[in-house]
């Protein structure tokens, strides 16, 4: 794991960086932590490692497919790997991602999904869940409300703030 900053791969990350989830505009993939690794693959050609959120967010293959073309539109060549274990989840979203979709007006995931595994990963652990409040992303009440468990997609909660009664969303943790 030393090449990690392998300095041939920097043109990739580069390219990679302004990528966003199609869904939420505002948070890179590699926020995200979508996007895992930029790697020199055994043979040679360079690897793009992905891993997909998990199957209710729809927008995966448009990742990948974004992925793919800011590579081609670079004239760079990698390929792209798709890591499916260990999977996703929200617990690898940064701290700067979760403020970012706090602005952005969706409440970020407030609790850990994943107590076990993972070790061999950076983790950026919320609280536990216990009975943590999910805060309103507009006037930060902790006063909410579940109105439905599914929100503009699966991967998203419906609330409602009942001091600006204002709705909106909130990420799910898993
Ligand atoms: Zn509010």
């Amino acid at each position: 794991m030393t090449v990690a900053h392998d300095e041939s791969l920097a043109p990739l990350w580069a390219v990679l960086e302004p990528l966003t989830d199609p869904e939420i505009p505002v948070v890179s993939l590699r926020e995200l932590g979508i996007l895992r690794e930029v790697r020199m693959g055994s043979d040679g050609q360079a690897e793009v490692v992905i891993t997909p959120t998990y199957s209710g967010c729809p927008a995966m293959g448009q990742i990948e497919d974004d992925v793919r073309a800011a590579i081609a539109t670079a004239g760079l060549q990698a390929r792209v790997v798709t890591q499916l274990s260990p999977a996703w989840t929200t617990d690898w979203m940064t701290p700067a991602a979760r403020e970012k979709l706090r602005a952005y007006g969706i409440a970020p995931p407030q609790c850990s999904s994943a107590p076990t595994g993972h070790a061999n990963v950076i983790r950026f652990a919320p609280p536990p869940c216990s009975t943590q409040p999910i805060a309103c992303p507009q006037c930060g009440s902790t006063r909410t409300t579940e109105t439905s468990p599914f929100g503009s997609t699966a991967c998203k909660a419906l609330y409602r703030c009942l001091d600006c009664l204002e709705p909106f969303d909130y990420f799910k943790p898993y």
